[in-house]
């Protein structure tokens, strides 16, 4: 017997899968990434083929095992994370999906949401599922497949047909077919699992027509889901979330309070809040964060903001006054401040906790000495303050005090962002060395899963080298700066309304 060494995680994302394969410790020994087909059939569309997705991320498996020289015996376990929502159909004989995959940003059935809403659903759908009725979750993209690709519900309804999230077509791919299984955190996006009672909802299949057949196992997040031989050996499947709540889980936030925030593209806070979930008053959707083996289910409040890092891209696009997005930290640093500067960057509205689709980006505070370096540092303050008004909503809405704020994402690399964010939220702001974090989630959900460790308290003994960013902003200060940052957001509300 060759020792168990390795965890192998499949982080099917976006625009790219890709493979990581880690030690023990969390230390990424390897790693291989391929893009695939974004397509964009009509305005606001948006598809994959999950056949591409399939055979992409089993390349870069066979690459990321080839690379290190692993062999399929020295590999504990996979795990699986995936971008969320996006909906697979296929045929349960041959394995091909009926239609192209609906990605999670397609938009085609937002007028058939809002007819939802005028029903007055509103309230009924966010009790049972956690979410606000949208054209993102899994639900009505489903039932946009059985309305309109030829022959789909029937062929549904004689139980020819399978739905799942990539994770689940990963999963039934990899093992030949022998398992239709996704986890509680994946079905918790599909908007037709009941979050409270852990099961598919049958209310919610009957609002949307959907055949109870099609539907997936749902499994714990971690613990054997089934076996692949396509890796070679026999390897176990034992890890499965989405991919924001495989990073809080791999940022060790396994206790109610744990916070994480990812500034990518997009920022993306998740809050652990426990064994229950909590039904936030604010616009932020609740969702299971994961359940364990042991039957431990850990539920989070989610709030984002559309538009964190894609700020910079604009310095750097858009503007034209930055070469790359890491420049955005030493042209920022040449002023000691922003200069009485305040950029809202709603270029497509505002979220949590503005909610507001009309809102358009704008520039305040401009005099005669403002500089293009005040622009820059204004621009990485107001993903502080962004990601402030979240935090701030999130401890209102679990009504819990936070005690530190983890955070992850291409952004989290800038140092003065990070120093802002202590400041701006009085808190110590904690950067893992790992920032791999939604790889190593799901590589440790299925070491969990297979014993490789023991419990969480093995986990977060490996969390390993940490940066650390410790508030020293006076309360006076930051009270200013937070009320200047807020007169400008309520500024740009409602801009674009008729
Ligand atoms: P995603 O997974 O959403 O594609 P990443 O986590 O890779 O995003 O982060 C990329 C984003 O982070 C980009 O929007 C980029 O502008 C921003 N970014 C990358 N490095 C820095 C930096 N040093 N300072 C500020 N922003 C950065």
């Amino acid at each position: 017997m060759l020792t168990k060494k390795y965890l192998l995680a499949l982080d099917q994302g976006t625009t790219s899968s890709r493979c990581i394969i880690f030690g023990r410790g969390g230390n990424i020994l390897s790693v291989a990434q391929r893009e695939f087909t974004q397509f964009y059939p009509q305005t606001g569309w948006v598809e994959h083929d999950a056949l591409e997705i399939f055979d992409t991320q089993l390349a870069v498996a066979h690459e990321a095992i080839e690379k290190l020289g692993a062999l399929p015996d020295e590999i504990a376990a996979i795990g699986i994370t995936n971008q969320r929502e996006t909906t697979v159909v296929w045929d349960k004989t041959t394995g091909k999906p009926i239609c192209p995959a609906i990605v999670w940003q397609c938009r085609r059935t937002a007028d058939y949401c809002d007819s939802l809403k005028a029903q007055g659903l509103t309230d009924m759908i966010r009790k049972k599922t956690g979410l606000i009725i949208d054209a993102y979750f899994s639900a009505t993209k489903l039932r946009w497949v059985l309305e309109n690709v030829p022959g789909a519900r029937t062929r549904a309804e004689s139980g020819e047909l399978l739905f799942g999230t990539v994770d689940c077509y990963l999963i039934w791919r990899l093992t030949e077919g022998r398992v239709h299984a996704t986890d509680v955190s994946n079905a918790a996006r599909t908007m037709l699992f009941n979050i409270n009672t852990l099961e598919w909802d049958k209310d919610l299949l009957d609002l949307f027509g959907i055949p109870e057949s099609m539907m997936p196992a749902v499994v714990p997040s971690s613990g054997v889901i089934g076996y692949t031989k396509m890796l070679g050996g026999n390897i176990p499947i034992a890890g499965d979330a989405g991919d924001q709540q495989a990073a809080l889980f791999g940022q060790c936030c396994f206790e109610a309070g744990g916070v994480k925030n990812t500034y990518g593209t997009g920022g993306f806070m998740l809050l652990n809040t426990g064994d229950r979930p909590v039904f936030s008053e604010n616009g932020l959707l609740t969702t299971v964060a994961w359940k364990l083996g042991n039957g431990k289910v850990c539920y989070a409040l989610e709030g984002s903001t559309f538009v964190c890092g894609a700020a910079v891209q604009w310095l750097r696009d858009g503007l034209g006054i930055i070469k790359k997005a890491s420049e955005s930290e030493t042209v920022a640093m040449k002023v000691p401040d922003n200069g009485g500067v305040y950029i809202v960057p709603a270029f497509v509205g505002l979220g949590a906790p503005w909610w507001d689709a009309y809102a358009r980006g704008a520039i305040f505070g401009i005099t005669r000495g403002t500089t293009k370096e005040h622009i820059v540092r204004a621009t990485l303050e107001s993903m502080a303050y962004q990601t402030y008004d979240l935090l701030y909503t999130m401890e209102k809405d679990a009504g819990t005090t936070i005690n530190a704020l983890k955070v992850d994402g291409g952004a989290s690399s800038n140092n003065l962002l990070l120093s802002f964010q202590a400041d701006i939220c009085s808190l110590p702001i904690i950067r893992p060395s790992c920032v791999e974090t939604t790889a190593l989630g799901a590589a440790r959900l299925a070491g969990l899963g297979t014993g490789f460790y023991s419990d969480t308290d093995e986990i977060a003994s490996f969390r390993g080298e940490e940066t650390r960013f410790d508030p020293s902003m006076d309360e006076k200060k930051r009270n200013e700066l937070l009320s200047m940052w807020h007169k400008a957001a309520k500024s740009v509300l409602g801009w674009t309304k008729e």
